[in-house]
């Protein structure tokens, strides 16, 4: 096995606040796999403030360096360390890309007997005004996505939600994303003064899991996105699955069955993730059957990208090339 690592970059086309931080470009690791003829292609694509320290990058670089004389993909994982999930994650895509493109077959296909053709996908708001969020989402709705989502916590959360309520009409749903900015108390204030808006879904509105029992009432329901890699489900309507923190393919597969078996929806989000990225999540959607739109309509955010997989009508078809199916890498 030749195992090669590459950094990219990418800006994004305008910076992102959330509660958590601004995101203005992404630093990423591609990761190829080469063995019998074949090429894998894996992303690891940590974001510092958000779902990994400050300097990640350069710990996902070494810890794969450090694999790079396994003799195969699967030594390699087995040689990780733990506690470098965004490692393993692009190791792991490269192995199951390399798998796909062996056996000439999509790695929705080897995952599952029946993935969907194509994913529901939502539209991300970054508009932080009434104005300019307003024609935003109905930018979004006049495209076709059935979901627009947007970031609370962050100001001016209700007049920019009813803002967008009245752009998109009763038929678009509207999700979230506190990213748990918010005290328990604040969540319970917020919530119950949001949920007239009419809300699909609010992620992390505390950032403890546990508090979602006291939420229930405020007339929302709830999501957990950062805290999921914890692995507890119960109290949330829905819980969205990445797969850098997650830690690859089979561990969010593995956590999607886990979370439904608790009685939560599932879908998958990218972090601003490139073009791999993407592209493995949609396959990993596709294969889990996800029906709730996924954040996986994020490489239009970067700057200087044609996107390989463009949203039409609110859904991205996956790719039915062999691997993940990504081409010209
Ligand atoms: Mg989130």
């Amino acid at each position: 096995m030749d195992l090669a690592l590459e950094r990219v970059s990418h800006r994004l086309r305008e910076p992102l606040r959330a509660a958590w931080g601004v995101v203005d470009r992404r630093e990423l690791v591609l990761v190829r796999v080469r063995e019998g003829g074949h090429e894998g292609v894996g992303e690891a694509a940590p974001l510092p403030g958000y779902d990994a320290p400050e300097g990640a990058l350069d710990a996902v670089v070494a810890a794969l360096q450090a694999v790079v004389g396994e003799p195969t993909p699967e030594a390699a994982l087995a040689a990780l360390p733990d506690g470098v999930p965004h490692a393993r994650a692009a190791l792991d895509m490269a192995a199951w890309d390399l798998r796909g493109r062996r056996e000439g077959r999509p790695v929705a296909a080897l995952l599952t007997t029946d993935p969907l053709p194509a994913v529901p996908v939502n539209a991300l708001i970054t508009a932080e005004d009434r104005a300019g969020a307003s024609a935003q989402a109905a930018g979004f709705a006049r495209e076709g996505f059935r979901c627009v989502k947007a970031k609370v916590g962050v100001g001016d959360d209700a007049g920019r939600l009813a803002a967008v309520r009245a752009a998109v009409g009763p038929d678009v749903a509207i999700r979230i994303d506190a990213n748990a900015a918010w005290s328990l108390e604040e969540a319970v204030a917020n919530l119950a003064a949001l949920a007239p808006v009419g809300i699909e879904l609010c992620e992390e509105p505390t950032g403890a899991p546990d508090q979602l029992p006291a939420l229930r009432g405020c007339g929302v329901p709830l999501g957990l996105d950062e805290t999921s890699t914890a692995g507890v489900f119960e109290g949330a309507d829905a819980v969205c699955l990445r797969l850098g923190a997650h830690g690859g393919i089979a561990a969010v597969m593995d956590a999607g069955r886990a979370a439904r078996a608790a009685g939560a929806d599932v879908y998958l989000a990218s972090t601003f993730d490139g073009p791999v990225g993407v592209a493995a999540a949609l396959h990993v959607a596709a294969a889990l059957r996800v029906t709730r739109p996924c954040g996986l309509a994020t490489l239009r955010l970067l700057a200087g990208l044609d996107d390989p997989f463009p949203p039409r009508d609110g859904h991205i078809r996956v790719s039915q090339a062999a691997g993940l199916g990504i081409a010209g890498r």
